[in-house]
């Protein structure tokens, strides 16, 4: 038994949808495109999952967050797949796949073959017993991935209503999912390894304002150690964690966060792997050049820090997917993949925007006991990364077009001075016939390093003014 397309997109998150939108705004034909995903509900924006979706009251369900609305673009539902003629195989895990023959096997047995392949199956949560600890299977011990996790976590959540809940891992979900227990009115522990939340992206003084803040929500933190085992019921329930320095946590549930692993399995000695992932190139093509790959699952040039990364974030699915659809529809004509890293972040009433790399010497801005703050990381004496919390939509800009920019710093004191004025003056007085727009992104990059030099008096007073202008406003989200 056995179907044939021409594109097939196998996976069915974030990416997926991106790439399914492209395909349509690039021509595709009816009966061309498949999308394979073992998840049994068309692709939806998954960072929902840790935040709308775990609110107590009117909480975010499917329909509503199928892709793409988290870009403001239409929202993709079973209907419009079919109105496109695109083929769903939904609920259908692919077990295993050759690139030669050009073919996936589905555990149902099917085999579907394709003339090109776009890879997107993101990444699997990392389980407890791949460090040593047994638990998992515990119907309190939640994870937090896809669909099913989310109702799982739900349900356990509404169970231990003014319960006790132990978090493992200070990273992104640690910290989203702790924010929404406390909002279930769960009293959270927060169990992590590290010095600081959110280590591999914060500096500690970032990390020290966020730990403030969720002190002040009542979260309670217990770093620099690790849990060691589980104390069950007669039910096989946790009811309590253990941890290396000794401790124990009574715990009525608890939420494991503690990393994620790319799935690159079915293609392991088939196609080149970089940094955990699928090493493609500027087209997001692999080593094989029928396959693509895009999202959480692909290893691509980022051209700003000329090295290959691999990125577990939203915004680089999304725009990762849809160059390679351009590329694949208009080959010849579409330009290399030329992303600007950007991560971001929503908890309780905050709401935070990374831009770029955090290597380097770092800034940091704003009045940290205050609503709004931020810093810059400054690498060869060039601004490559930036940070904003409690910022506007137009301020975000600012730090996402002054980081892609990667202006001269000559003074770190003078930056810090600025703060957030510098970005609002980089921004606003880009010196036009020096300005290319290469990556199709909307975002003016490479200015030559004189032109700095030669606007710094500019920068300096207009910077003055919007350091007034941002310090009166208020904010605002949107
Ligand atoms: C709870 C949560 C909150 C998040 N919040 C944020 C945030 O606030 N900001 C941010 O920048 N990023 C966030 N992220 C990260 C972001 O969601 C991911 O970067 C993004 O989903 C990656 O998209 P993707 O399409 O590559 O992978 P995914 O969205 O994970 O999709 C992969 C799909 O492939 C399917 N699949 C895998 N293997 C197979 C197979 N063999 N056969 C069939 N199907 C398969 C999976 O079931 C899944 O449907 C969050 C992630 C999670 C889990």
């Amino acid at each position: 038994m056995g179907r044939a397309f021409v594109y097939v997109i196998l996976g069915g998150g974030v990416a997926a949808g991106y790439a399914a939108l492209e395909f349509t705004k690039r021509g595709v034909s009816p009966g061309e495109l498949c999308i394979i995903s073992e998840e049994p509900v068309p692709p939806y924006e998954r960072p929902a999952l840790s935040k709308g979706y775990l609110l107590p009251e009117a909480p975010a369900r499917l329909p509503s967050f199928h892709t793409c609305v988290g870009a403001n673009e239409e929202r993709l539902t079973p209907k419009w797949y079919k109105e496109h003629g695109i083929e769903l195989v939904l609920g259908s895990q692919v077990k295993s796949a050759d690139v030669r023959r050009k073919t996936l096997l589905t555990a149902a047995g099917e085999t579907i073959s394709y003339k090109i392949l776009i890879i997107a199956t993101g990444a699997r949560a990392l389980k407890l017993e791949e460090f040593g600890v047994n638990g998992s299977y515990a119907e309190n011990v939640c994870y937090l991935r896809d669909l099913a996790d989310a109702n799982r976590l739900v349900n356990v959540m509404q169970s231990c209503g003014g319960g006790n809940a132990v978090v493992i891992g200070g990273g992104y979900i640690g910290m989203e999912c702790a924010a929404s227990l406390v909002i279930n009115k769960i009293n959270v522990t927060m169990v992590f390894p590290e010095a600081h939340c959110m280590a591999r992206l914060f500096t500690p003084k970032i990390s020290s304002y966020y730990e403030e803040y969720y002190k002040s929500k009542g979260v309670k933190f217990i770093k620099g150690t690790v849990l060691s085992s589980f104390d069950n019921d007669s039910n096989v329930k946790v009811t309590a964690v253990n941890l290396r320095d000794g401790s124990r946590l009574p715990a009525d549930m608890v939420v494991v966060g503690i990393g994620i692993r790319p799935n690159t399995s079915l293609f392991e000695g088939q196609l080149t792997l970089e940094k955990g992932g699928i090493k493609v190139n500027g087209h997001l093509q692999s080593s094989n050049s029928s396959v693509y790959a895009v999202g959480d699952v692909a290893a691509f040039p980022v051209k700003l820090f000329g090295e290959t990364r691999r990125l577990e974030h939203v915004d680089s699915a999304r725009k990762s997917a849809r160059h390679a659809v351009a590329s694949i529809m208009e080959a010849g004509k579409i330009g290399e993949f030329d992303y600007l890293p950007f991560f971001y972040s929503r908890v309780f009433t905050s709401s935070w925007q990374f831009y770029g790399d955090n290597s380097g010497e770092v800034v940091h801005f704003g009045d940290y006991s205050g609503s709004t703050v931020g810093a810059y990381w400054v690498s060869n004496g060039h601004l490559v990364g930036s940070f904003l919390e409690g910022g506007t939509k137009e301020e975000y800009e600012a730090m996402a077009k002054a980081t892609r920019v990667k202006p001269v710093i000559e003074d770190l004191s003078e930056l810090e001075r600025q703060g957030l004025g510098f970005a609002l003056a980089v921004s606003e007085k880009p010196p036009p016939s020096q300005a290319s727009d290469v990556s199709g992104s909307g975002l003016v990059v490479e200015i030559p390093l004189y032109a700095w030099h030669a606007t710094a008096g500019v920068v300096v007073a207009a910077s003055i003014a919007a350091f007034a202008y941002w310090y009166g406003r208020r904010r605002r989200r949107w």
